[in-house]
């Protein structure tokens, strides 16, 4: 098979390049995103693969389809990225459903730990010698009340840690899952009794700004919130405001609405265009990063092995567990 990787840096080669070797894969590593000014560049092979920053609408599965390409393999477990409507019959989308959704808790809980006791700041103040505390002030997690939204496999993960911490958990999700023994509770039900909220949902038509101004309103003053799941889930402008309002003590972000352009890249030398992200950048109570929340090397590791079984299994007629296909 030949594929052609679009959008890749160092860390994808380190994984892939040697176990592609081993499958027999001809692979081509662009840095190059996937847009429509470069997905001609995949005529000759089978399928490509792209990360979540590629987005692929119906004109570019056309020149897919016209030029024989069999699938789009995503190295990511969400596909909102990919027009999965505009693919039905002509190119098949092939995902990584779950690689490492501790890595993800695992970093949600670093983040919240984060902005609850300022160690970004600590660490900025004591490499200069400023040694004094005062406005570093955080609150014990321990009895306090966490939020989870969705309680797919990121979200039990991050439950699990929270229990850890001796939280006590209240979840929101449309298909509950009992076994976990959380309290279910309806949205704004939630949002009102918890001290922290960390979102786990994907995004859909459903959750694009579940936190927004309304919801952010029905939230306790004080709350601590996390989004390591998807940028659209929070309407940017509504939670700059209610940080302005005090009603939100600390937000943490690995994810960001528009993402495109700006993560993954280093653009500390330009002037940056986007007034919003700029704003939230000057809060001392807002910790953003560049969407890394999976990158642990056994994630990493983990989508290598599933990205290329996938091609294994579209290679030789396989049933294709991982793939997507429009409702
Ligand atoms: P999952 O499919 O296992 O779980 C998602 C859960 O959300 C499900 O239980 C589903 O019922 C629930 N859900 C659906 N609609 C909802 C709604 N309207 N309100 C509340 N819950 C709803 O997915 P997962 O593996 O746990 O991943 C969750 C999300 O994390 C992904 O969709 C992706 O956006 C994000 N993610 C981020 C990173 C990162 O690096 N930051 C890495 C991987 C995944």
């Amino acid at each position: 098979m030949r594929i052609l990787f679009y959008g890749t840096k160092p860390y994808d080669r380190i994984w892939f390049e040697p176990m592609a070797k081993d499958y027999g894969y001809e692979i081509t590593f662009l840095e190059v995103q996937c847009t429509k000014e470069t997905v001609f560049l995949a005529r000759g092979y089978d399928a490509i693969c792209i990360f979540i920053n590629d987005t692929v609408d119906a004109g570019m599965i056309d020149c897919l389809h016209r030029d024989k390409v069999k699938a789009i393999l995503l190295r990511s477990a969400g596909f909102n990225h990919v027009d999965i409507r505009a693919a039905k019959g002509k190119v098949k989308i092939l995902r990584v459903p779950s690689y490492s959704p501790q890595a993800v808790a695992e970093y949600a809980m670093a983040m919240l730990l984060t902005v609850n006791r300022f160690t970004h700041r600590a660490y900025t103040r004591t490499r200069e010698f400023n040694m004094s505390i005062n406005g570093l002030m955080g609150q014990d997690l321990y009895h306090k009340c966490a939020g989870i939204i969705g309680t797919g496999k990121i979200g039990q993960a991050m439950i699990d840690i929270c229990r850890g911490f001796g939280m006590h958990i209240v979840a929101y999700d449309p298909f509950p899952n009992e076994s976990l023994g959380v309290e279910y509770l309806p949205l704004p039900e939630l949002l009102s009794r918890a001290d922290v909220i960390s979102l786990h949902c994907p995004l859909t038509n459903d959750t694009r700004y579940i936190i927004n101004e309304e919801t952010i309103s029905y939230m306790k003053p004080g709350v601590l919130l996390v989004n390591t799941s998807r940028g659209m889930l929070i309407d940017s402008g509504a939670l700059i405001e209610g940080l302005l309002s005090g009603k939100l003590a600390g937000v943490g972000l690995d994810v960001y609405e528009e993402e495109d352009g700006l993560f993954y890249e280093d653009r500390s030398s330009e002037i940056i265009e986007d007034g919003v992200l700029a704003r939230l950048m000057t809060f001392p109570n807002v910790l953003i990063t560049s969407h890394m929340g999976f990158f642990t090397k056994e994630a990493m590791q983990a989508i290598a092995i599933e990205t290329l079984e996938n091609a294994y299994m579209l290679e030789h007629g396989m049933p294709l567990i991982n793939e997507v296909v429009a409702k």
